[in-house]
């Protein structure tokens, strides 16, 4: 790539020619941006008021929070035991070991048990 050369360009809003330097060139060919078409001065007006609303903003910052942290150790899923159901006979899953000393309920007798007291 040989060496580029400041180029003189005439603003598109006042005529008056500026100077679009090696430098320049080189940012603006880095970005693919196409020549100016106006002096520096008449792009920091329309800059300014056009508000520079095009951009800016970005993200703002989401409400992601961590979502419920763990409780401290990861519970390993429960050993359930088969037992039948003392209340209707049907076969219940019970977190212990049914000794047969007393009665076992499955889940909705259970339910319903508790809820009679
Ligand atoms: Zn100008
Ligand atoms: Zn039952």
């Amino acid at each position: 790539m040989y060496a580029q050369s400041d180029k003189t360009l005439t603003c598109a809003d006042c005529s008056q020619e500026f100077v679009f330097s090696a430098s320049e060139q080189q940012f603006y060919a880095d970005r693919q941006f196409s020549e100016p078409r106006r002096c520096p001065s008449c792009r920091a007006s329309r800059k300014a008021s056009r508000g520079d609303s095009s951009r800016g903003g970005g993200y703002a910052s989401s409400g992601y929070s961590g979502g419920g942290h763990s409780s401290g150790y990861d519970r390993a899923p429960r050993e359930m035991f088969t037992a039948t159901c003392s209340s209707c006979g049907r076969e219940a899953q019970v977190p212990f070991r049914p000794t047969g000393d007393k009665p076992v309920y499955c889940s909705d007798c259970f339910q319903s048990h508790r809820r009679s007291y």
